[in-house]
């Protein structure tokens, strides 16, 4: 069913998203305080605390305004030209805007915006590729891998035989292990990609060991998306048959998943004939979505813009070298760091040792304002809620304009709180009183000398408008 348009607002019969979003907003405040007040909170959070999230990326204004258009209000199945509603105009032309720039951005031949997610992704991609109860083989969960590489706990280890390769002895992917696996078990598809692996993919040395046995070869760079467009990470878009990814990790995109395909896109799917970028259309819509969410792929249209632009590769690149220097000065600092060191965005911290468990350590770094996560281990024999390790990221400090030289700082802040850490069991612990409070104020300094990048545009606006309307600023 079509929904009506929004009825005009009270003052005026004409007006444009800007004006709808500005009501929205004085709305929200007016009638919903509650609401808006956390909202705020928000974003005062974001700007004063120092995030380290590996997967999460900050959202330009222009991204997040775009994902809250009334272009949600378009109920429309089905792809640009081919929908199952009317009044899809408007959004077949963003949809349109934005596979092409998803192609342009990664030097794909074929892109799919709709999936909800990257998990949606993998869940459409796998079962157009795999019979029921086939075989996949992916990264282990606790070697690294995501829940929707065959992971027990998920529909795809669940659904299909799924085998895990691992790590070798020094924590990176055992290239020959994965072979032999693969001529054992003889998968349907083979899986390349991770959520905590520190080290880059060798794309080229997986599609030989799929065209070994005749697998599919999925490579999920949901990670590092980011610095694949930028060219800071190797592009598996044409060694690959299928690639996906999120929107939100290092795109600052919109909550959202992406499906491409390169030099394979018209290659034949398991019936030997129909292609798959044909079949990768079906498997998104019908068979595992409904309806798109339009203002979400109007939010991707613009991030992929974005992301096109050199100040991204600039971006890129601080993440990349302010990774490799947050690695170093752990080290030096004495802390655990798996592989010894990186090779993208990520860092991963083996907190054996130091007497606290990942939660806990995560845990006493919020309280003090800084944000990581904790994280399972190669051999951890510690419960997923609690975990032996942490997962930082440089995605959010290089968008503050964070790099190598600021790293020394960021070290020191995190080992001074894991320092000032009393563990009192896995789960409960205290932070010296004295030392919170001063912590918390040197991770607040640190963050207002470098601002999220948008952060200046709302002053501006808000200046604007003042000289517009004559009100005080
Ligand atoms: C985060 C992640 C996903 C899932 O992404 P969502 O968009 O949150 O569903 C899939 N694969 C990998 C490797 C990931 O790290």
């Amino acid at each position: 069913m079509t929904l009506a348009p929004p009825p005009p607002l009270a003052s005026t019969a004409r007006y444009d998203q800007a004006g709808l979003t500005r009501a929205g907003l004085s709305e929200l405040r007016r009638e919903d305080p509650e609401l808006a007040d956390l909202l705020d909170a928000e974003v005062r959070d974001q700007d004063t605390m120092l995030a380290m999230i590996a997967s999460a990326s900050i959202a330009a204004p222009s991204v997040l305004a775009a994902g809250g258009s009334a272009l949600s209000n378009v109920t429309a199945e089905g792809y640009p030209g081919a929908r199952y509603h009317p009044g899809a105009a408007n959004f077949d032309e963003v949809e349109r805007l934005a596979v092409d720039r998803a192609k342009l951005l990664f030097g794909a031949r074929y892109a799919n915006v709709q999936p909800h997610s990257c998990s949606s992704a993998n869940l459409a991609v796998l079962s157009a590729l795999i019979p029921p109860g086939g075989t996949l083989l992916g990264l282990g969960l606790d070697a690294g891998g995501h829940l929707t590489h065959g992971s027990p706990a998920s529909v795809t280890g669940r659904h299909y035989r799924a085998v895990p390769y691992g790590l070798d002895e020094n924590g990176r992917i055992d290239y020959g292990q994965v072979a032999e696996l693969a001529a054992e078990h003889r998968p349907a598809v083979l899986i390349a990609g991770a959520s905590a692996y520190p080290r880059a993919l060798d794309f080229a040395r997986f599609r030989e060991i799929a065209d070994a046995v005749g697998a599919y070869l999925l490579a999920d760079i949901s990670h590092i998306a980011g610095l694949v467009a930028a060219g800071e990470h190797a592009s598996p878009i044409d060694h690959a048959h299928v690639t996906t990814t999120s929107t939100y990790k290092q795109l600052g995109g919109p909550r959202g998943g992406l499906i491409l395909s390169g030099r394979d896109h018209r290659a034949p799917g398991p019936d030997g004939r129909t292609p798959l970028d044909r079949l990768m259309q079906r498997a998104v819509f019908p068979q595992n979505q409904g309806t798109p969410a339009p203002a979400a792929i109007a939010a991707k249209a613009r991030a992929f813009a974005l992301a096109a632009e050199p100040r991204f590769a600039e971006t890129a690149r601080l993440t990349v070298a302010g990774a490799r220097a947050l690695a170093a000065e752990l080290s030096a600092l004495g802390h655990r760091v798996l592989t010894g060191g990186t090779d993208n965005h990520m860092v991963l911290i083996d907190l054996r040792g130091t007497g606290l468990t990942g939660v806990v350590a995560e845990r006493a770094l919020e309280e003090c304002g800084i944000l990581v996560n904790r994280n399972r281990i190669p051999d951890d024999t510690r419960p997923p809620l609690v975990t032996s390790g942490l997962r930082l990221g440089c995605n959010i400090l290089a968008q503050r304009g964070m790099g190598p030289e600021h790293m020394r700082e960021c070290a020191e802040l995190m080992h001074a709180v894991l320092a000032a850490t009393t563990a009192l069991g896995d789960n409960d612990y205290r932070v010296d009183p004295h030392e919170r409070i001063r912590l918390r104020e040197q991770v607040r300094a640190l963050c207002v000398r470098h601002p999220l990048p948008h952060a200046g545009v709302a002053d501006a606006d808000d200046a604007r408008v003042a000289a517009r309307t004559g009100a005080p600023s």
